[in-house]
């Protein structure tokens, strides 16, 4: 496991990932200023192939494995802000729909990681590895 050297960004209560709140940002993470910046300033969510889609985003949230989910997993894979949509999903601990092309399963995964120390930029790295490799 690599801890990073970062800014320790969130404010939040828990570090058990099971007790997150929607919303509430995983005290203590670890990430590189560059990423932290962006989190910081939301304007990444405007460049989102998915704030164009024509079902306003429902796809993102469908069922797990239907059509419509498949091909919002594949929108996010050329989506241009990829990486800090999944970072900030992590960061807060989205519990439902596809956020940078990973499933509530996958970022279960990801979370485990998170709270053992990685680094944020570690971890979102890791998952779209893990994800390019799965689907490849
Ligand atoms: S990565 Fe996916 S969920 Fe995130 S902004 Fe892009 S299209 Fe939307």
């Amino acid at each position: 496991m690599s801890r990073a050297r970062g800014t320790q960004i969130g404010n939040g209560v828990s570090r058990d990932v099971r007790q997150r709140v929607y919303g509430t940002p995983v005290d203590g993470v670890t990430a590189s200023p560059s990423l932290a910046s962006r989190l910081d300033a939301w304007g990444w969510r405007v460049d989102g192939v998915c704030t164009d889609a024509a079902d306003d985003g429902a796809a993102w949230f469908a069922q797990d494995g239907s059509l419509a989910s498949r091909a919002a997993r594949r929108a996010c894979r050329s989506c241009p802000v990829q990486r800090v949509c999944l970072a900030s999903a992590l960061w807060f601990g989205e519990e439902y729909g596809i956020w940078g092309g990973t499933t509530p399963e996958q970022r279960e995964a990801m979370t485990t990681r998170l709270l053992r120390g990685e680094s944020l930029d570690g971890v979102v790295r890791w998952g779209i590895d893990e994800d390019r490799d799965a689907t490849a």
